[in-house]
């Protein structure tokens, strides 16, 4: 059978969300050991890294783990996590079909607000995802990740059920400020203004993928001058001495990732 265009392009996508799908489990496991909140990582039990579809066109951002977070691993699976569940039922979603993630990926102790310096140490990680997952919407639930992904202060009260364009990094998408689904548990009529928001949410992810940024061409260099490059900058081997040690293959890890980052 002929090989077709088409053939081609939907072979690149899937090994290309293969790919980066594994390289999203690569950073869970740097993630997992963290240390540049010292005072978070000391209080921690686990670094909450985010959970879900690893290619999803929905991803929710929140604030930070709570205690059952921190037990579990897993984003979002406390009181707020179980309305956000419900809500998602309702406009016929489920958490297999989205990403969860948080702004800090580590508990603070007595479930205090994040501290500027922890959002700032935090923040790549959550680009990082964004550039992976490729989401066509991000949800942001409550201040903090509003403030943090629209790189204002402008609070949620007034942005929330408001879409907007932006350009994240190396992607363009579209970002839905909402409130944070725990700021709804006591309170009927901010869950009234949740619910609205979130039936907003099909009609924009049916909505075209927003045009991405112009990418820098990768160099096309011939194989032969990338040999000679390399060639160029190894080191030469000293004669008369004993090569270096063959370098192993680096064990398979035990794909931990699957599983902890409740991944689909
Ligand atoms: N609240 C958040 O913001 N994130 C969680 O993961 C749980 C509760």
């Amino acid at each position: 059978m002929p090989v077709t265009a088409a053939c081609v392009s939907r072979v690149t996508s899937v090994s290309d969300a293969a790919q980066r799908r594994e390289e999203l489990k690569a950073d869970w496991e740097q993630a997992s050991a963290c240390q540049k909140c010292p005072q978070l990582a000391s209080t921690r039990q686990t670094v909450v890294f985010g959970a879900g579809n690893a290619d999803a066109d929905l991803m929710f951002v929140g604030e930070a783990p709570g205690a059952r977070e921190d037990e579990r691993g897993l984003p979002f699976v406390g009181q707020a996590g179980r309305l956000l569940d419900q809500l998602l039922q309702e406009i016929g979603l489920q958490r297999e079909d989205v990403f969860i993630a948080n702004t800090l990926m580590c508990r603070p102790p007595g479930n205090r607000d994040p501290l500027p310096q922890e959002i700032d140490n935090c923040q790549d990680y959550l680009f990082r995802k964004l550039e992976l997952i490729r989401p066509k919407v991000v949800c942001t639930l409550g201040n903090f990740s509003t403030k943090l992904l629209r790189g204002d202060p402008t609070g949620i009260t007034r942005l929330h059920g408001r879409d907007e364009i932006r350009t994240i990094g190396p992607r363009t998408l579209r970002l839905y400020p909402i409130f944070h689904p725990a700021a709804a548990l006591y309170t009927p009529r901010m869950l009234e203004t949740l619910r609205e928001d979130f039936a907003r949410l099909p009609e924009l992810l049916a909505l075209p993928v927003p045009p991405q940024p112009e990418r820098a061409p990768e160099p096309v260099v011939p194989e032969r001058e990338l040999a000679a490059v390399a060639a160029e900058r190894a080191p030469a081997p000293q004669l008369d001495e004993p090569g270096p040690e063959p370098e192993l293959e680096p064990a398979a890890p035990e794909s931990p990732g699957d599983e902890q980052l409740g991944l689909f």
